[in-house]
């Protein structure tokens, strides 16, 4: 990616209909550069229409990311929904693949008893036979697990950057609200965004600040973290100090907007990037 690109979490709002090839095209009428494929209550684009997303989104010079199913846990102890758990990537992956996606992100487990420890071991080996799988269908897009708002899922800032550091083709989906509703409100400022920033350069290298996937809302948050998702005006994340230290630290890739106006906060932030 050479530059940053806006983008929304599903078909913005103003579309002309509710398909993914008009969502695409209202994208670029926008102004905006990437669009998010929202399978998070399952895979909702079949093998037979993928190609034609595909095709609208190259017509349209658009970037595609996948949210993969929330119904996702590498760290479960029943073999039967950790083997959905893999499948449900593994599916989302092909598919946004066939859609011709650059990225697919995931939230990749809960701890529920184990220790972290013992839930990096576990995510781990899952996202290794997942990775192997996909190799061998060259299949190239980007693995993301992201950064998650609540202390009970698998997903802090370290463990994905030591994930991102294990494989070739993972890197991080940093969710800045998920960062400030999982600390209970910290990471909310200029040099906090910044640590953040810092913190992926040092151990990912430059590539890492150059190839982000990124989520952003404003957040309701509570003792254990995420509750909902906000407008960004609604909400207390400083999106205008994060908008400046993303283009101080030239970031690079996709920054999509998870708010429930969808295209209006993301038209917001990068009027704000672009006018900096
Ligand atoms: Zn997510």
């Amino acid at each position: 990616m050479d530059k940053l690109l806006f983008g929304t979490a599903g078909i913005p709002i103003s579309a002309k209909g509710f398909g993914t090839e008009e969502g695409i095209e209202e994208i670029r009428n926008l102004g905006l550069g990437a669009m998010e494929l929202e399978f998070v209550r399952g895979v909702n684009i079949t093998k037979q229409k993928a190609p034609e997303v595909k095709k609208a989104a190259e017509k349209n010079n658009i970037v595609l990311t996948c949210h993969a199913p929330y119904y996702i846990n590498l760290n479960s102890l029943e073999k039967v929904k950790l083997k959905a758990s893999i499948y449900r990537i593994l599916k989302s992956a092909r598919i946004a693949d066939l859609c011709g996606a650059w990225s697919v992100t995931f939230h990749a487990a809960f701890y529920q008893k184990s220790t972290k420890e013992e839930a990096y071991k576990r995510v781990k080996q899952s996202i290794k036979e997942i990775t192997q799988k996909l190799k061998n269908e060259s299949n190239k897009i980007w693995l993301r697990p992201e950064t998650t708002g609540k202390e009970s899922q698998f997903g802090n800032l370290d463990e994905i950057l030591r994930l991102s550091q294990e494989f070739d083709n993972l890197m991080p989906c940093v969710d800045f609200a998920h960062v400030h509703a999982r600390s209970i409100g910290k990471y909310n400022t200029y040099n906090e965004f910044s640590e953040i920033l810092e913190k992926i350069e040092k151990k990912l290298g430059k590539k890492g600040l150059e190839n982000m996937h990124i989520h952003l809302t404003g957040i309701e948050y509570g003792e254990k973290g995420e509750k909902h998702h906000l407008n960004l005006k609604e909400s207390d994340l400083k999106y205008k100090e994060l908008i400046k230290a993303l283009k101080d630290f030239k970031v690079k890739g996709v920054l999509i907007s998870e708010s429930p106006n969808i295209e209006q906060d993301s038209l917001m932030v990068k009027k704000i990037y672009d006018k900096i």
